[in-house]
């Protein structure tokens, strides 16, 4: 975690366009049947362990990842990071007024950050307007949560367009951190069984879940 939120900081430092992907085992099985997004995955500047499942296979590749790096825990240490900084954070995307109730939260938490929230949307059509607002109120850091891998292609798409230092696609963390979805309790973080909390309590994703048992299949039978 403190890894990644260094590596944030110098990114913003640094300028320029950097694209931070959170990667799950959806990701990776998605990327292998989807040249678009593996393509975006593989220019990202940083992808991060979003999940036991990841840092499991990459220890089984002998890549030591100290641990899991999920975009729901960096939102508030992000947060943090910007205020402490003086960069400004975009929070984009979700249903409307929820990215709106986690920016009241921050700023609560850290009275000197500047925040800015909109819901937009992944279309073309929401465009104009989100870049016009990211324009006027600036952004170092921008959060995007439109899910995968809309918010990866998105960021993508406008690439060359956005004024901001770092584009993170976070999934559904304002979900989370707004109380909306509840997350898996730390035991069954750590045990690696956040996907049967999600399952139970979101059911509807058990055809994008479908590819957990083969994910698991193929990292056990990967050379290593
Ligand atoms: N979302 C959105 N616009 C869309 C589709 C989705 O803002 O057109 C939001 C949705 O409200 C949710 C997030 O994207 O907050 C996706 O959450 P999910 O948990 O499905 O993402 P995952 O982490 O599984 O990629």
């Amino acid at each position: 975690m403190n890894e990644a939120l260094e590596k944030l900081e110098h990114f913003v430092d640094d300028g320029g366009l950097h694209l931070v992907a959170t990667v799950n085992p959806e990701f990776v099985m998605r990327a292998q049947s989807d040249p678009e997004f593996a393509r975006v995955l593989a220019s990202a500047e940083l992808c991060l362990a979003d999940g036991s499942g990841v840092v499991w296979a990459a220890r089984r590749q002998g890549c030591t990842l100290p641990g899991p790096v999920a975009g729901v825990d960096l939102v508030g240490p992000i947060a943090a990071m910007c205020a402490r900084r003086g960069f400004r954070l975009f929070l984009l995307g979700a249903m409307p007024g929820v990215a709106d109730e986690l920016a009241g939260q921050l700023r609560a938490a850290h009275p000197d950050l500047a925040v800015t929230a909109h819901a937009g949307g992944p279309e073309e059509s929401h465009d104009l307007e989100t870049l016009q607002l990211i324009q006027e109120r600036g952004a170092d850091v921008l959060l995007v949560a439109y899910g995968a891998p809309a918010q990866e292609l998105w960021i993508d798409r406008l690439r060359n367009r956005l004024p901001v230092a770092v584009a993170m696609g976070v999934g559904g963390a304002f979900d989370y951190l707004t109380g909306r979805v509840s997350r898996a309790p730390g035991w069954m973080r750590k045990a690696g069984l956040e996907w049967l909390h999600r399952l139970a309590r979101q059911p509807w994703r058990v055809r994008r879940m479908a590819v957990l048992p083969v994910y698991a299949i193929k990292v056990l039978s990967a050379p290593k």
